[in-house]
C-alpha cells in the first residue's frame, strides 16, 4: 500500500475511500522517505520544512479551492503536483456572501436576540433596518466564486462593478484601482485568493473611501483584509458595517471585532455545507486515487498544470 500524510481533518466518508487504496498516517507517526501523497486543507497547508523533508513526495491534494498555505511554485520545481477543488463549491460560498449581506443590511443578529431576550414584549418594535435592494456592489476578484456571488445578486442590484487585476469579457464596470471603486459601491465583497499578492489589499485608505455609509464582506482570506485598520474604521464610524467570514489569526478572532454590534461574524463557514463538503471531499479523494492509477490528476493549481 502506498503512504498517505493526513495533515488537519477529514470526513469519514473520505477516510473510508482513501483506506481502500493508501496507508494513512498521522502527523505524529510517518517516515518520511515513504510518504509519496499528502491530503491536506486550505487552512492547515503543507508546511515548508515538512515539504522539503519529504524527499519522495509526489502529490499534494489540497480539500479546498484555496491553496495559498501551500508553496505551489516550490512543489511545481520539485515535479510535485498539488490539486485542489474548484468550481464545486463556487455557489455555497456565493450564498455565504450573500447571507453575510442581507445579514449586515437586515440586522439579523441583533433582531433574532431583540426577540430572544423578550426586549419585543418590553420594548415594542424594533428600530428599522436597511434594505438590501437597490445598492451598488464591487466585487474585489472576478473569479469562479466572485461570478457566482454576481450572479446571485444580479437580480438585486442595479449596478455590478469589479476589480481585478486584468480586465474581463463581462457586462460590468471595471475598476482598475480599488479605492476608486470602493470610493463608488455601497458593499464591497472580497473573493480573491490570499497570499502575498493581495496581502491587506483591502487597507486603511480602501476602507475610508467605502465610507460611513458601506459595507465591507470578506470571504476571501483573514490576510487580503488589514485587520487593525478594519477594526479602527468600524469604531471610529469611517466604516458602517462589516460581514467577516475569515480572519487574520483563525481561529482567534480579536475581542473588538467580537464586541462590535456592526459586524456579523462567521467561523470560515464559507463552504461548510453537509452538500458541498461531500462534493469537495469526493473531488479531494479522486484526484489521489486517479494519480495512484495513472500519475494524472482531474483539478491540479494553475502552478502545476505542465507538469
Ligand atoms: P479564482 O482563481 O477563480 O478567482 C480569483 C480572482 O481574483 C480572479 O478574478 C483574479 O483575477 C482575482 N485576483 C487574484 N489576485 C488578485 C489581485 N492581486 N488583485 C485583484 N484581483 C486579484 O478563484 P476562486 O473564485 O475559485 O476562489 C477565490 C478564493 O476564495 C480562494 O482562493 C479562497 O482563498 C477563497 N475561498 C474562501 C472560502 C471560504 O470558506 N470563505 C471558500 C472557498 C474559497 P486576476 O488574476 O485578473 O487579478
Amino acid at each position: 500500500m502506498t503512504d498517505l500524510l493526513q495533515i488537519g481533518g477529514i470526513t469519514e466518508r473520505m477516510r473510508e475511500r482513501l483506506s481502500a487504496a493508501f496507508d494513512i498516517h498521522q502527523l505524529d507517526d510517518f517516515n518520511a522517505d515513504s510518504i509519496t501523497h499528502i491530503v491536506t486543507n486550505g487552512h492547515d497547508g503543507v508546511p515548508h520544512d515538512l515539504m522539503t523533508s519529504l524527499s519522495n513526495l509526489k502529490m499534494i491534494s489540497v480539500y479546498g479551492v484555496g491553496y495559498d498555505a501551500v508553496d505551489a511554485s516550490a512543489a511545481a520545481k520539485r515535479g510535485i503536483v498539488v490539486t485542489h477543488t474548484p468550481d464545486v463549491l463556487n455557489k455555497e460560498v456565493a450564498t455565504t456572501a450573500v447571507l453575510l449581506l442581507l445579514s449586515c443590511y437586515r440586522e439579523l443578529v441583533r433582531d433574532d436576540n431583540y426577540v430572544r431576550s423578550g426586549r419585543w414584549e418590553v420594548e415594542g418594535n424594533a428600530p428599522l433596518t436597511r434594505s438590501a435592494d437597490n445598492q451598488k456592489i464591487g466585487i474585489l476578484g472576478l473569479g469562479r466564486i466572485g461570478q457566482a456571488i454576481v450572479d446571485k445578486l444580479e437580480p438585486w442590484a442595479p449596478e455590478i462593478s469589479y476589480h481585478t487585476r486584468n480586465q474581463k469579457d463581462v457586462p460590468y464596470r471595471y475598476f482598475d484601482n480599488l479605492v476608486e471603486m470602493a470610493e463608488h459601491v455601497d458593499v464591497l465583497i472580497c473573493i480573491t485568493p490570499g497570499g502575498p499578492s493581495t496581502n491587506r489589499l483591502v487597507n486603511a485608505e480602501v476602507l475610508r473611501a467605502l465610507g460611513a455609509g458601506g459595507t465591507l464582506i470578506n470571504v476571501s482570506r483573514g490576510s487580503v483584509v488589514d485587520e487593525t485598520a478594519l477594526i479602527n474604521a468600524l469604531q471610529n464610524g469611517e466604516l458602517g458595517w462589516a460581514g467577516l467570514d475569515v480572519f487574520e489569526d483563525e481561529p482567534r478572532v480579536p475581542k473588538a471585532l467580537r464586541e462590535m454590534s456592526n459586524v456579523v461574524l462567521l467561523p470560515h463557514a464559507g463552504s461548510a455545507t453537509i452538500e458541498t463538503r461531500a462534493a469537495m471531499g469526493d473531488l479531494t479523494v479522486d484526484n489521489l486515487l486517479q494519480h495512484l492509477k495513472d500519475g494524472s490528476v482531474i483539478t491540479a493549481v494553475p502552478e502545476c498544470r505542465d507538469l
